[in-house]
């Protein structure tokens, strides 16, 4: 067991380490902020009996995956920059978790401020509520449209942070345009 790692008592499907750690206390692969869903091969499919795994997953628990051992292969090959990075010893578990709470934080901000502009994104994961944020500004009338105005310069902030965070740590660096997993 690494020695920066505590072991998570919650998430026994999870080999104990510091990587798994990171990903238990993150998560972010898999509740909708970095993807909107999860492509599955028919194989998949079959087991799982869906043709998509839709974010935020349904099997996501707590920041931790039910089915690690038989997560699909999509699940299986993703490694965000960060968790690359610890791998390859370029970064501390220390820093790779400030990092994860920073943009979880930020994350968190543009999610409050994204419902304050449209309360109908209510329980959307980040992806979706952001894809609706731009498409349903179009049928706004009145008030609602005061509203959602007030806030999309705050909105538009935050998301530029944020984005530029999810490039520098999260986001694969050779396939920039996966985000849609
Ligand atoms: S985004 Fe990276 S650190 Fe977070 S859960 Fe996924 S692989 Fe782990
Ligand atoms: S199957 Fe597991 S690893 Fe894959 S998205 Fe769902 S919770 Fe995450």
């Amino acid at each position: 067991m690494d020695s920066l790692s505590t072991p998570n008592a919650s998430c026994s499907t999870i080999p104990v380490g510091a990587a798994s750690e990171l990903c238990t206390r993150c998560g972010m692969c898999c509740d909708g902020t970095l993807f909107a869903s999860v492509a599955l091969d028919e194989n998949e499919k079959s087991r799982l009996g869906r043709e998509l795994l839709p974010q935020t997953c349904v099997f996501l628990n707590g920041g931790c995956c039910q089915i690690y051992a038989q997560r699909p292969s999509r699940c299986r090959v993703f490694q965000c920059q960060l968790l690359e990075g610890m791998h390859a010893s370029t970064e501390s578990y220390q820093n790779a978790l400030q990092i994860v709470a920073d943009t979880k934080k930020l994350r968190d901000e543009l999610h409050r401020e994204l419902l304050l502009a449209l309360p109908s994104l209510e329980g959307l994961p980040l992806v979706e509520a952001l894809k609706k944020f731009r498409k349903q500004s179009k049928s706004l009338m009145g008030n609602a449209l005061q509203r959602y105005l007030s806030h999309k310069r705050e909105v538009l902030r935050l998301k530029k942070l944020l984005d530029q965070k999810l490039d520098e740590y999260f986001y694969p660096a050779k396939d920039a345009s996966s985000r849609e997993v």
